[in-house]
């Protein structure tokens, strides 16, 4: 008799789901990615991209597009805000990929996202579906969906950020909580800066006592320059992910920052205002045939530009941990992969959490030097 197919739910298309789903394809297994968004949107802003993920993305066939739409900076430069003196110069550039293996660059969240969708196989890619309910059956998962369509599947991996459904699902609702941090965020036009006389860097964090600017270009043409802060702000007792800020809240904000700082606020034309979540360490990374990955597992505050990257290591640890034993035993996968990423993945949430990475001259090859690829596996016993 035959058997029926296998198939693999991926619930989210963000960076991670994307990345889990493009890897899963590419190992043979198949694959549907349901995203609760109606179709694809150029969402966020700025991101960076390390060479432990180029890496990833070698296997997923998308380095090089990357590497031509991006940002190539030849330094991560820590700045103290008033005086403009250098704190650190991190060596990135040639000495990134001689050193680490690949490219250091900085891109636009949403046209990475797009080089991610294109890679994944026509018609596996279902928008529109907002998991509202998950049922595990024991021989398999049914997932339903808030147009009142279902699916099943074998098993599903939860790739639905800090709100995901399926963490709640397996551990109960929880509301985030507010680390008492917001982040302000603005692109700013690259030909608003010509009249200046100063220098913008590719890739620079200006330091204060207790609050930041981190700012970089998102294209390798230069047009689009971004920033996004870190500032203590006491409650977030708005509605929704994000509030509009301004430039006046700015100038207040970084009020005493470098004459550079200053320009960028001035040549802001919409600058918005994000709570920075958190969660403590879940108790379970899976249960059953259900398995968490990226933000819905460990979310972090996202000032060593390392969050989306730990989800895409995530989609790639767990698709070699599959292909390893199979679908078939998917309950020592999940083991093998949660032995395999909980270590590094709390290591990169605390130093995030703590803002301190890259402050000061330091050497961050164990985040960049990292090869996921020629990791030996630990078995699931070290969990
Ligand atoms: P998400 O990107 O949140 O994706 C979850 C997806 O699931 C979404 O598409 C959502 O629509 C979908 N979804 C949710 N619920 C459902 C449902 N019920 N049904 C169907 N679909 C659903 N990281 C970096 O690596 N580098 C950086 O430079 C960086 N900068 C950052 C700056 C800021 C201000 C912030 C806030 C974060 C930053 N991060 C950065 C962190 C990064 O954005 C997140 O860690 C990353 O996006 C997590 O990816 P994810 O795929 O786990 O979740």
């Amino acid at each position: 008799m035959m058997s029926k197919q296998q198939r693999i739910a991926v619930v989210g298309a963000g960076l991670g789901g994307a990345a889990a789903a493009g890897l899963l394809q590419k190992a043979g297994f198949t694959v549907d990615l349901y995203e609760q968004s109606p179709v694809f949107s150029r969402l966020g802003a700025g991101i960076h991209m390390g060479p432990n993920v180029l890496k990833i993305f070698r296997r997923l066939g998308i380095e090089q597009p990357l590497e031509q739409m991006a940002s190539h900076p030849d330094f991560w430069f820590s700045r103290d805000a008033e005086s403009g003196d250098y704190l650190s110069r991190i060596e990135l550039g040639a000495f990134a990929r001689k050193e680490y293996g690949a490219a250091y660059v900085t891109v636009h969240r949403g046209d990475l996202q797009a080089l991610q969708m294109a890679a994944l196989q026509p018609g596996s890619v279902h928008f529109g579906k907002c998991l509202s309910k998950i049922e595990d059956r024991g021989d398999d998962v049914v997932l339903n969906f808030a147009d009142g369509t279902s699916a099943t599947a074998d098993i599903v991996i939860g790739a639905d950020g800090i709100n995901s459904r399926i963490r709640e699902h397996l551990l109960g609702v929880e509301a985030p909580t507010y680390s008492g941090w917001v982040a302000h965020r603005a692109l700013i036009r690259g030909e608003k800066l010509a009249k200046y006389n100063l220098s913008f860097e590719d890739c620079v964090k200006w330091w204060s006592a207790d609050r930041h600017l981190m700012v970089y270009y998102t294209t390798q043409k230069r047009d689009e320059y971004y920033y996004v802060s870190g500032v203590p702000h006491p409650a977030w007792d708005f509605q929704g992910s994000f509030i509009d800020s301004s430039r006046e809240e700015m100038y207040e904000t970084f009020a005493g920052y470098h004459p550079i700082v200053q320009a960028l606020i001035e040549s802001s034309e919409q600058v918005t205002k994000w709570p920075l979540l958190n969660r403590k360490p879940l108790p379970l990374w899976s249960e059953g045939r259900m398995v968490l990955l990226g933000d819905a597992c460990h979310p972090m505050k996202p000032h060593m530009a390392q969050g989306a990257a730990m989800a895409i290591e995530d989609a790639a640890m767990l698709a070699r941990c599959l292909q390893e034993t199979g679908l078939t035993d998917y309950r020592t996968a999940f083991q093998l992969y949660e032995a395999n990423r909980k270590e590094r993945a709390s290591r990169v949430q605390a130093v995030s959490n703590a803002n301190t990475f890259l402050r000061t001259q330091e050497d961050p090859a164990w985040v960049y030097g990292y090869d996921l690829y020629a990791q030996a596996l630990k078995s699931e016993n070290a969990a």
